[in-house]
């Protein structure tokens, strides 16, 4: 009810105040029907833990996952880091918009859906501070919070926090991604014993940030850790 509500209300000011596409720039919608139709999306070829798209068909668990110590169960995201999409990330990471926001988390939803995944709360991959301060909000919270209204599960913020100061990790190697995020987050154990967490970001490349979150939060005795993310990047 309450996502209706919500849902009802953009669409009211969207009347009033046509928005511009997210991905094209063209008015009247936040991210157009064109733009859905361009967006790669990632189809079931995929490594059954950490979602990564492989040619063929068959199911299997990527050589990187078979050796990598791993802290939540599966990771999935919704479509390539590329065309429209990619656009439309920069445009919810530079502008707070919680109307572009509660769009593209449809498909998160559908995704939490199709998985089948038991979720007990969700949040998102905190910023560090001198990000957050700077943009002045967390973008991973633009889909976190309209997917909790979507789906009727409590969000919850504040259960992950940045106890080390990461760099950028664009640009970084592999292993040079895993140094920069290790340790680098602590979890509130009274708020996730015993729970299954979804965490959210936006964008994921080699799915570090999320597997140092989620080892901070089976550290602090949660049950099960899924990570969604709206985009892969598979160039490091
Ligand atoms: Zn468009
Ligand atoms: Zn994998």
């Amino acid at each position: 009810m309450k996502s209706r509500i919500h849902t009802w209300g953009w669409n009211a000011l969207d009347l009033l105040f046509p928005p511009r596409c997210a991905g094209c720039d063209k008015w009247g919608e936040r991210y157009c029907a064109s733009c859905q139709k361009q967006t790669k999306l990632i189809k079931s070829s995929i490594c059954q833990v950490c979602g990564e798209p492989y040619p063929g068909t068959f199911r299997f668990v990527c050589q990187r996952c078979q050796t990598a110590e791993l802290f939540y169960t599966n990771l999935r995201s919704w479509a390539y880091f590329e065309g429209p999409i990619q656009k439309a990330i920069h445009k919810l990471k530079y502008k707070k918009d919680l109307g572009l926001g509660e769009k593209l988390a449809q498909p998160l939803v559908n995704l939490m859906l199709a998985n089948h995944w038991k979720i007990d709360l969700i949040t998102a991959v905190p910023l560090d501070t001198a990000r957050q301060r700077e943009r002045g909000y967390n973008q991973s919270l633009c889909l976190a919070r309209p997917l909790a209204w979507k789906t009727g599960l409590p969000i919850v913020t504040s259960i992950i926090k940045r106890i080390k100061k990461t760099k950028s990790q664009v640009g970084l190697s592999l292993e040079d991604r895993k140094i920069n995020v290790a340790g680098a987050f602590k979890a509130e154990q009274k708020l996730v014993y015993g729970k299954s967490i979804l965490i959210i970001d936006d964008v994921v490349t080699t799915g570090s940030t999320i597997n140092s979150c989620a080892e901070a939060l089976m550290k602090a005795d949660a049950l099960r850790v899924y990570g969604l993310t709206l985009a892969r990047s598979t160039r490091l």
